[in-house]
């Protein structure tokens, strides 16, 4: 069995959120880990995962992609005595050394003050056994290579090493959104960010075929696939928008084709978002990052739903959302080279600075919300191809 430490968002934990924080961090931990046959405890505020030996990459993994904790570590725990404390600390050292640490600290906490020494005295007392069993480690007291962290609570616990967390709030204490999410790389990160922010999250992606294949949807299922890897999973919507594609291309100016594809868009998605009780629609959409999303051409985009419409990424540059593609893994698939459906439709000069009356009137011209309703008519499930 390995030991391994979690420590939750300490800044949510105050205050009459504290419970509800707890209870879904421990669930989602709980389903995220179901495959490994690990068990949970909570206590004070901290988790303890016990993880048969065969199942820690994963459960290592699992840690990685849990929102709502501040970082993570292999712990050993020992007996509350200060020979066993102090000689975890010498293991704890001697594996840091060995790891290429050459400098070293003590970090003690005692919540039980029934142990013999309090925080200073443990530091000492460990700090001197390391110093005399590694030969050349040195003790530092800012910037060390390692820290060895001492707790002493119903048990001590002794850990290095310790791994970052993802941060945020655990999914599903801020309820549901509709994520937009095309094959690219913003929206995907778009959807991570806001699952960071505790949100369960559906998808919808537009589909045209035939002047989008196979491939493309393929792509955008992978991509709700690992967005669902840090939000519990992720319902895709897949909407054929090749009838309301082909009636602007022949109902508006050209310019006018991508905003007034961008407002369908938007209009469908809120249908199917308040059928499945989200309560707000999610975009990849960064500030003038493209002609679609000029200030302007946004208020355009907007002016066709009444939920909040949250864009993560609204004052981010492409390098800085590219980074957490990178990190969150959708990356690799947001590159493949499957075109979506928007750059096959985008004019040659699009209109940049779109003004909302006229983006309305046009829209209204088409009669694209009675073409948008006869897709299915009924529920968001006739919509679906269904995932
Ligand atoms: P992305 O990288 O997410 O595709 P982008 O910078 O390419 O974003 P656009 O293609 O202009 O920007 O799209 C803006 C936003 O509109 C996307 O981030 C996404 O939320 C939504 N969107 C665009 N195309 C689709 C589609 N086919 N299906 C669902 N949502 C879409
Ligand atoms: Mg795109």
């Amino acid at each position: 069995m390995v030991l391994y430490l979690l420590k939750p968002g300490e800044l949510y934990l105050k205050g009459g959120n504290r419970d509800d924080f707890v209870r879904i961090l421990s669930r989602n931990l709980a389903l995220m880990l179901r495959e490994t046959k690990a068990r949970i405890n909570v206590r004070h505020g901290r988790f303890y995962v016990d993880c048969p030996d065969a199942a820690a990459a994963e459960a290592e993994d699992v840690f990685g992609r849990l929102f709502g904790i501040t970082g993570w570590a292999r712990a050993r725990k020992v007996d509350k005595t200060t020979g066993a404390v102090v000689a975890a600390c010498v293991e704890e050292g001697k594996a840091a050394w060995e790891a290429g640490a050459r400098t070293f600290r003590i970090e003690a906490r005692r919540a039980d003050k029934r142990f013999p020494l309090n925080s200073q005295g443990i530091c000492v007392e460990a700090g001197d056994a390391v110093l005399g069993a590694v030969p050349g480690f040195k003790a530092k007291m800012t910037g060390a290579d390692a820290v060895i962290h001492v707790e002493i609570r119903e048990n001590a616990y002794i850990y290095g090493g310790e791994h970052a967390g993802l941060r945020g709030l655990p999914a599903g204490t801020a309820g549901r959104g509709m994520l937009l999410l095309s094959g690219g790389i913003d929206s995907p990160v778009a959807g991570f960010l806001m699952a960071g922010r505790g949100m369960r999250l559906d998808a919808v992606y537009f589909h045209a075929p035939p002047y989008t294949g196979d491939d493309a949807l393929h792509k955008v299922e992978r991509l709700a696939e690992i967005i669902g890897r840090y939000a519990l999973a992720v319902r895709l919507h897949v909407v054929s928008f090749t009838e309301v594609e082909q009636r602007i291309k022949n109902g508006a100016p050209a310019a006018w084709n991508t905003v007034l594809l961008r407002m369908a868009m938007m209009e469908t998605a809120e249908k199917i978002a308040r059928r499945r009780r989200c309560k707000c629609l999610v975009t990849g959409e960064s500030l003038s990052q493209v002609a679609s999303q000029t200030v302007e051409n946004i208020a355009c985009t907007g002016s066709v739903v009444t939920l909040p419409v949250f864009r993560p990424l609204i004052g981010m540059d492409k390098e800085a959302i590219t980074r957490i593609a990178c990190q969150i893994g959708t990356y690799p698939v947001s590159i493949l080279p499957y075109e979506d459906c928007c750059v096959l439709f985008s004019p040659e000069h699009p209109i940049l600075y779109g003004d909302p009356d006229e983006a309305l009137r046009l829209y209204r011209r088409l009669e694209l919300p009675s073409a948008v309703k006869s897709f299915g008519g009924g529920t968001a499930d006739e919509w679906n191809m269904d995932h």
